[in-house]
């Protein structure tokens, strides 16, 4: 990532870059922000001009071979920690011998996709089911272990540190003499959302500066730099307090409602007319989703449009709170489908979410939901 990558900032950059070329980077900054604000791209952009072999006009060149690991996350002296606990990718792995490395392809393929990512979408993407996270003991020592090493490429060991608040007090303690006194061009980014929970300890070693909340302008070149254009996007650029991450989010859950809604109404229509092979490739889709949680998701994203078509059928219209573009699709099934029909699948729809949840074969699962379905909707 380039700093030309992130919308405004500019006076964070120049100062950022001011370091570099004076020779005077700290060991420790402490980037703090309301949540997807984007220190995160900004540590990533950091960490690549420090790396980079040509930097011009206050950047990375980009094109480097230095850059290029760094774009594709590869770069060995650069770095990632980040909370983890045990959760349905870790098996029967206990929460104190998992760290960030067992989680690493799960948050380089999320930091890829979006770096202005919020917490919730961290914890989604690596399966963790519970709302405790750390940074655990085991951590701090394989971290202390790699930055041990002399750096591969002979410039600076970057560590991009999200959530230093969620250290644990044996994990700090063993950290702390490493923030303190660290081997020698190694440069901790601490990324927060909570400075004053940060353990002072830390936050006293630390050079910390803010990044305060975006204006709805910036908001929309970054949306638009991002794919998002037109009246949803400025919309999200008014509501999200400053935040691309905010925004991204909403609009991502936008497309993901999209598509569930176009499977649950594809599902339905598609029994109506008694066509159950292309009901079944429908539930064969939604098994293939990839994550539990998101099976999950969709399970009661289907519940609550049974809920609306219940609701529908008793002529309670006000109740249901349609949205404009999907109104008419559920006025239609609403008068097609059993009046039974919702009440005959919700408990069906709860157990196939835990079911999801202990693990069964998920294709098994999606297949006998579509039976189900098949047997209610008339
Ligand atoms: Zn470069």
């Amino acid at each position: 990532m380039r700093f030309a990558d992130i919308i405004g900032y500019e006076d964070l950059k120049k100062a950022l870059v001011g370091m570099a070329d004076a020779s005077r980077v700290p060991h420790a900054l402490l980037l703090y922000e309301n949540e997807g604000c984007g220190a995160v791209p900004l540590a990533l952009a950091f960490s690549q001009y420090l790396a980079c072999e040509h930097p011009i006009n206050g950047d990375s060149c980009g094109v480097c071979p230095s850059c290029n690991r760094m774009q594709k996350l590869i770069h060995p002296d650069l770095h990632f920690v980040f909370p983890v606990n045990a959760g349905s990718k870790s098996g029967k792995t206990a929460a104190k011998d998992l760290s960030s490395a067992f989680y690493m392809e799960d948050f380089r393929g999320l930091l890829r996709s979006n770096p202005w990512f919020m917490e919730a979408q961290l914890s989604e993407t690596l399966g963790l089911e519970t709302k405790t996270w750390d940074i655990n003991v085991l951590e701090a020592r394989e971290l202390s272990r790699e930055l041990s090493l002399s750096a591969v490429e002979n410039g600076w060991k970057t560590v991009l540190f999200y959530l230093p608040e969620t250290l644990n007090v044996a994990a700090a303690n063993k950290l702390l003499k490493l923030v303190e006194e660290p081997p020698e061009k190694t440069l901790f980014l601490f990324v927060t959302h909570q400075p004053s929970k940060v353990l002072q300890t830390i936050f006293s070693r630390c050079q910390s500066l803010r990044l305060p909340p975006q204006s709805p302008q910036e908001i929309v070149r970054g949306l638009s730099s991002r794919g998002y254009e037109g009246p949803e996007a400025e919309e999200q650029a008014r509501l999200c307090g400053g935040s691309l991450g905010v925004a991204l989010q909403s609009l991502q859950s936008d497309d993901r409602a999209e598509q569930y809604f176009d499977w649950m109404a594809g599902l339905l229509q598609a029994l109506l007319k008694k066509d159950l092979l292309a009901a079944l490739a429908i539930g064969d889709e939604i098994s293939a989703l990839g994550s539990r949680e998101k099976q999950k998701a969709f399970c009661i994203f289907a519940s609550e449009v049974l809920r609306k078509i219940f609701l529908l059928q008793r002529g309670q219209e006000s109740l249901a709170g349609l949205s404009t573009s999907r109104a008419a699709a559920l006025r239609e099934l609403a008068g097609k489908v059993s009046r039974q029909f919702a009440v005959k699948m919700l408990p069906v729809l709860d157990k196939t979410a835990y079911y999801i949840d202990r693990n069964v074969n998920q294709k098994i699962l999606f297949t006998d939901l579509v039976d189900r379905m098949s047997l209610y909707i008339i």
